[in-house]
């Protein structure tokens, strides 16, 4: 079966052609990231624009790459939740019109099952898996039983993960969109020059949540306090001091989920997995199996849309043209659907 798949949610318009779930025939994305540069974050009214301008061109280029005419399609997967609904709609609404138009069936699917579906399509990862979803959007610990079975049993309380260093990066003048520029800065910093303050383990139901408020304003507002004897006040210093106590925070409560629901394997997806530091400190931890999407899978893409779209239209069948999209999911946090 081949499956298109179209990422309209935020700031990437891509559109993707997967076979079975599994084999990926091409994947197209077009970033609007220098839109947004002049703002410092994604401005909404400006996303859905481009998308509406951009999508049919990328489309079609995704066939092309794909070397497939649109007859060739048996099914449409596309982004109905969570994200900007603007966007959202853009995506929704051409999905809706090719599926009338080429008689095949569309599904809406979940963009963060997505994320934590994208490492499928190069590795086989056996179920279940501790699924640890670190974006721009979300920071989330998760069981993850099956494609399309995920139960979150951890949430950040406050901002994401990729946020706190969008913001941080933001702060410092360091651009946008700042995780990559903050990885870079980093590498080159010594993580050990601040000790910047963490989250206090919270108790009972809610001992796998985080919070990464108190970390960014620690990092914004009270540079000098935290400075180590004989370090340096230095940016890359900071950076890389952030960066390892926003990444270690998480992979503690990771460690713990894994030992509680007794499964040592771990998927990591999202924009942050892409972070160097990150992906080196979840590797050292030799007890845990850990598993990370390649770098253009970790960020927003329609491969995973295609690749999980599969699995939705198998078990569930198309939407009805009825069907719309939702900002938000609904008891996001904890039972998660
Ligand atoms: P969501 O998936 O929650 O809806 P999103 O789609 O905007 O949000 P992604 O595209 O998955 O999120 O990831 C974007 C985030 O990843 C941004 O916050 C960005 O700063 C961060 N990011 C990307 N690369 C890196 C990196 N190398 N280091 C740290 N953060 C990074
Ligand atoms: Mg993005
Ligand atoms: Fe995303």
């Amino acid at each position: 079966m081949l499956i298109l798949g179209i990422e309209s949610s935020c700031d990437e318009c891509a559109v993707s052609v997967v076979r079975n779930g599994a084999e990926i025939l091409s994947n197209q994305v077009a970033t609007q990231i220098e839109f947004h540069v002049p703002y410092s974050g994604v401005v909404p009214e400006i996303a859905s624009r481009k998308h509406t301008e951009w999508i049919l061109p990328v489309y079609r280029q995704a066939l092309q790459d794909a070397g497939i005419s649109e007859q060739d399609l048996d099914g449409i997967a596309v982004t109905d939740r969570p994200g900007l609904a603007g966007s959202l709609l853009v995506g929704h609404t051409f999905a809706k019109g090719l599926s009338l138009r080429l008689g095949i069936p569309f599904a809406g699917v979940n963009h963060i099952l997505a994320h934590l579906y994208a490492v499928q399509l190069e590795d086989t990862v056996a179920y279940p898996h501790i699924g640890l979803l670190v974006s721009g959007g979300h920071t989330m610990i998760t069981l993850v039983e099956g494609p399309l079975e995920m139960k979150v049993i951890g949430a950040t309380i406050d901002d994401a993960i990729g946020e706190a260093f969008d913001k941080v990066a933001k702060h410092l003048g360091l651009g946008y969109p700042g995780g990559v520029l903050i990885d870079e800065l980093a590498r080159q910093g010594n993580p050990a020059a601040f000790a910047f303050p963490g989250t206090s383990l919270q108790k009972g139901d809610h001992r796998f949540d985080i919070s990464y408020s108190g970390l960014k304003t620690a990092v914004i507002n009270q540079r000098q306090q935290f400075l180590q004897p004989g370090c340096e006040a230095s940016m890359p210093n900071i950076a890389a001091s952030f960066e390892k106590r926003a990444v270690d925070m998480l992979l503690k409560r990771m460690l713990d989920a894994c030992a509680v629901y007794e499964v040592p394997r771990v998927v990591a997806a999202g924009g942050v997995a892409a972070n160097t530091y990150f992906r080196r400190a979840l590797r050292e931890h030799r007890e845990i199996d850990a598993w990370f999407p390649s770098l253009p899978l970790c960020t927003d893409n329609g491969a995973m849309i295609a690749g999980l779209g599969y699995h939705v239209l198998q078990q569930h069948g198309g939407d009805p043209l009825s069907a719309t999209v939702s900002a938000r999911v609904p008891g996001f946090k904890r039972d998660y659907p």
